[in-house]
């Protein structure tokens, strides 16, 4: 661990927002009604105000933690959140949860504490372009697969790829071009049958999830973001359709 380092995250993470989100916090449990960890298993650790404790510890205790409450803290923030925001929905103060989770996160990975999951995900995605570390010549020939396909039921269906000045960028979840073709096929009929005048990327901006944003680390979210933003600037295009 370096404590320095942890130190100047928490500094650059204690903003206004998050201060008043973590004091006006009243631990009523109204949260609790919106969390799906809370709905199946009871406990009072998933109540969704618990997640805020390591944090409020933390910064009760100045960044003066060991390993072991880094890792405990690495369980809570990453182990039982999913950064769903439904629980800010029945908060009366309106204290987003998932804001506060995803910056305990980020003081996780200024230690290098990303979870391993998380950070094969993330190595996928800068160096693939997408989290499931698909090549882009499986990428390419799924699309082909696919829309020939589609071709069979619309003779007239088009998936065209990088083309210039197209109105809209569709991007994917690559968990639908590995493992669930089908909702390619199914993207790809709505987008024609709409006569949406649309365009896929080859480049590694097709990537619409961004697991460097879930995992808290600011860099690669900002990497992988711009990807996408480079795609569309790239192409001309007025919106990018994300697919998540
Ligand atoms: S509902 Fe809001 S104020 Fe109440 S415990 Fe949850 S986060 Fe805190
Ligand atoms: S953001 Fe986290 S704590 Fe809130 S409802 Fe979703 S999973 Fe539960």
């Amino acid at each position: 661990m370096d404590l320095d380092i942890l130190k100047k995250a928490l500094a650059s993470r204690s903003g206004a927002r998050l201060k008043l989100w973590m004091e006006i916090c009243a631990r009523c449990g109204l949260c609790a009604q919106g969390c799906h960890f809370y709905q199946s298993d009871p406990r009072p650790e998933h109540v969704p105000a618990y997640r805020l404790k390591p944090l409020a510890e933390l910064m009760r205790r100045k960044g003066n933690v060991d390993e072991a409450f880094m890792q405990e803290l690495v369980d809570t923030v990453y182990g039982t959140c999913t950064m769903c925001q439904r629980c800010s929905m029945f908060c009366p103060h309106g204290i987003n949860i998932a804001f506060l989770v995803r910056a305990t996160r980020a003081l996780a990975v200024s230690q290098g504490m990303t979870p391993q999951g998380l950070a094969s995900g993330l190595a996928n995605a800068l160096e693939f372009g997408n989290n499931l570390g698909i090549s882009e010549e499986d990428y390419l020939e799924t699309v082909e697969w696919q829309l020939e396909e589609l071709q069979g039921e619309m003779p007239d269906a088009r998936a065209p790829m990088d083309k210039k000045g197209a109105e809209v960028l569709v991007t994917f979840h690559p968990r639908d071009i590995k493992f669930y073709p089908q909702n390619l096929y199914n993207y790809l009929k709505l987008y024609n049958a709409a006569g949406i005048d649309f365009t896929l990327t080859s480049s590694k901006g097709w990537d619409s999830t961004n697991i460097g944003l879930f995992a808290g680390d600011d860099p690669a979210a900002a990497e992988l973001a711009g990807r996408v933003v480079a795609a569309g600037e790239n192409l001309g295009v007025k919106t990018i359709l994300s697919a998540e």
